[in-house]
């Protein structure tokens, strides 16, 4: 068996390996090393696959939202929602632009924002929602978009883990998440579904307005060059990695299957342990991505059942261990434990397996029998 990784990073690169060093070596060759024809061809290409009118590449998924952010012109202390349970990227940006998050629970099954509970916060300040379709799972965009309208409010979607992944609306309608809100943002940080070989995120919008913003926001504020019309931030994909990432939007349908197919190898060898809950998958078999395969350890020390995977060799991740809401850098008066019941539970319970594109069954059998074996 081969040694097992959270990511195969390598087993990946391997089965592109030619065609990835001839377009590498031909970029360096061409040394339009900043906004080459790689760049646009990439946007173009993800326009196509995700069938959105604009792409803004930039430079990291977390500058895609603080861009994303910045291009609605809000005022200080506006509010923005978003869930207690992502990484910490979707919460720093608002805070950084001297807005206010205001953090919120989450759906005990889909871990993904828990719509009643936004709307129980919306009050006078707030602007915008930031849904995050967290481990490759789209959140319920459809009650999300219907409640922003309502009330007026943005919705900048944090797709960063679930590019590929589709939402079907109830009368039939399929998008691709990122596609649905005002605008969607995403990172193609090595380890996601898209990944790059180092940095890279963007955006994307449907709204012309919005990305004409964007466009100048990503380049210094320019719109005409040396005139610079609001303040913005230097933030662009290197031409290297939208080459790299150019071939592997090619592969994206094939990765995301290969991930969920790994998902249904360890949902059945894993089902109905008293100990353990599988992820939920809400929708269709196309709204799940398999970012992450978590799940959830019940009437057990999670913790010891991390020692006894890595004891065997087996790397595991727990995402995430603190609520946001717990951080200091993020902590509010606002805030009453009892609004967070789901967080505080599942912070403790959660568990993420290795999850790739080159799980092999062998790999799968070993990972599972060693995590029934902990539970005796
Ligand atoms: C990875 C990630 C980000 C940040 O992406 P970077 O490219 O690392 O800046 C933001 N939000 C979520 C949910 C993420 O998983």
């Amino acid at each position: 068996m081969k040694k097992i990784e959270m990511v195969d990073l390598q087993g990946q690169y391997q089965q592109i390996e030619a065609q990835v060093n001839q377009s590498v070596l031909e970029t360096i060759a061409a040394t339009k090393f900043i906004n080459g024809p790689q760049v646009k061809s990439f946007q173009e290409n993800l326009e196509n696959y995700l069938n959105v009118k604009h792409v803004i590449p930039c430079a990291n998924g977390t500058d895609a939202l603080q861009i994303a952010l910045m291009a609605l012109g809000l005022q200080q202390g506006d509010e923005v929602i978003t869930s207690d349970f992502t990484f910490a990227a979707t919460v720093e940006v608002i805070s950084l632009l001297g807005l206010t998050p205001v953090l919120v629970d989450v759906d005990p099954k889909t871990y993904n924002i828990d719509v009643s509970a936004i709307e129980r916060v919306i009050g006078p300040k707030t602007k915008a929602i930031i849904p995050v379709h967290l481990f490759g799972q789209a959140a319920d965009m459809e009650e999300i978009l219907a409640l922003a309208e309502k009330n007026n409010l943005y919705v900048v979607e944090d797709n960063a883990q679930s590019i590929g992944a589709n939402y079907t609306f109830s009368d039939g309608t399929k998008k691709k998440t990122g596609a649905l809100g005002h605008m969607g943002t995403t990172s193609f940080f090595p380890s996601k579904n898209l990944g790059a070989y180092g940095d890279g995120g963007a955006i994307f919008t449907n709204d012309d307005d919005l990305a004409h913003s964007l466009r100048g926001m990503v380049n210094h504020g320019m719109y005409i060059r040396y005139h610079h019309d609001v303040v913005g931030v230097n933030s662009r994909l290197d031409t290297l990695q939208a080459a790299i990432l150019d071939i592997k939007l090619n592969y994206l349908d094939f990765y995301n299957e290969s991930r969920k197919a790994a998902a249904l190898k360890y949902n059945q060898r894993l089902a109905d342990h008293p100990n353990l809950v599988t992820p939920f998958r809400k929708g269709d078999c196309d709204s799940h991505v398999f970012h992450q395969y978590t799940l959830r350890v019940l009437d057990a020390d999670r913790d010891a059942l991390v020692k006894h995977l890595n004891d065997n060799e087996i790397p595991c991740g727990v995402y995430y261990p603190i609520p946001l809401h717990l951080q200091k850098a993020y902590t509010s008066k606002r805030y009453k434990a009892e609004d967070f019941g789901v967080t505080m539970q599942i912070v403790n319970e959660v568990i993420s397996l290795p999850m790739h594109t080159e799980l092999a069954d062998d790999q799968i059998d070993f990972i599972t029998d060693t995590v029934k074996s902990f539970f005796g």
